[in-house]
């Protein structure tokens, strides 16, 4: 399954943080909404894989680079046809929404009756459509740049407050599609040379966010119990003093989260305070058992945790 880097990040985060940390509600919010878009995004390749395009395309899903100012782009879905370019901001907000087109003001009611503003997509939507202009402007290529705002959740009411702005059901967006064909004409687009260009300025956005050390919980924290139950090593095995489950591998979602949250090295000292266990011995034939990538020398010994190191629990 795609995981942005923010999701990844986000997840991590909300296991982890201390219980009474003032911004742990605030987190854990921002992570449903992320998982919610993920969600989202989903139902748009699911929809964009059944259409029939006429002639070469080409999707980017995801795309994010830095612009000549430094500002970032993040763009849920960049379609490249000979005839437009497109681009598909998803929006996966449930309740009911409305728009005041002459503030900009973009706000949603829930079912329970509580009205609160959102960051205006076509705004957003605007922002990506001027800055891909320019593009390719400068690239000297001749393309209609367009921009629609999808909206993945099927409950989502549409108030007619939003009549006439560029956003439609996810269940739509074929026949949008199919207009953007009948209204634009076919150019001299050399297609491929149009993706390597894009492919060249793109880049993962890093994750801005960076939380202080002491913020975050340590220990190997017990999965079956949502990460409330710190586990405690013993012959080889993680052991949850709470549900009783018994774990050879809940340690490499401990190091994975430890990656995510504080860094990819770690040393001995690091490790042992991390994981919570007090003999140096121990840590070492762990360490040994992990196989990291091993760096410096003598007290100044790290280890690099991988990327992949969720992936080697099978291993
Ligand atoms: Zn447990």
């Amino acid at each position: 399954m795609y995981r942005s880097e923010n999701l990844v990040y986000l997840e991590a985060l909300v296991s982890r943080l201390q219980a009474d940390d003032e911004e742990f509600t605030s987190y854990q919010e921002a992570y449903y909404r992320v998982q919610a878009g993920v969600a989202g995004e989903l139902k748009m390749q699911r929809t964009l894989a059944d259409y029939h395009f006429i002639g070469p395309h080409k999707i980017f899903y995801n795309f994010e680079c830095i612009n000549e100012k430094g500002f970032s782009h993040q763009i849920d879905a960049l379609i490249i046809t000979t005839r437009f370019l497109l681009v598909v901001e998803v929006k996966q907000i449930s309740g009911t929404l409305f728009y005041k087109s002459a503030f900009h003001e973009f706000a949603r009611q829930t079912e329970e009756g509580v009205l609160e503003n959102f960051p205006n997509p076509f705004d957003q939507a605007y922002r990506h459509q001027l800055f891909l202009s320019h593009l390719l402007s400068s690239w000297r290529i001749q393309l209609p740049v367009l921009y629609i705002v999808v909206n993945a959740n099927i409950r989502t009411k549409l108030d007619s407050s939003l009549n006439g702005s560029p956003i439609i059901h996810l269940s739509g967006l074929p026949k949008f599609l199919k207009k953007l064909y009948q209204n634009y004409g076919e150019t001299k687009l050399d297609l491929v040379k149009l993706e390597n260009k894009l492919s060249a300025i793109s880049c993962r956005l890093p994750v801005r966010r960076k939380i202080d050390r002491y913020r975050i919980r340590n220990g190997v924290l017990c999965k079956k119990c949502d990460f409330q139950h710190v586990m405690y090593y013993h012959h080889g095995l993680w052991i949850c003093p709470h549900c009783g489950v018994k774990s050879k591998e809940a340690i490499f979602l401990a190091l994975h989260h430890y990656r995510v949250l504080i860094g990819d090295r770690i040393t001995n000292r690091e490790l042992r305070e991390f994981v919570g266990i007090d003999c140096k011995a121990v840590t070492s034939k762990l360490l040994k058992r992990l196989n990291f990538e091993q760096f410096g020398k003598g007290r100044g010994v790290y280890y690099l945790i991988p990327e992949d190191v969720l992936d080697q629990q099978n291993g």
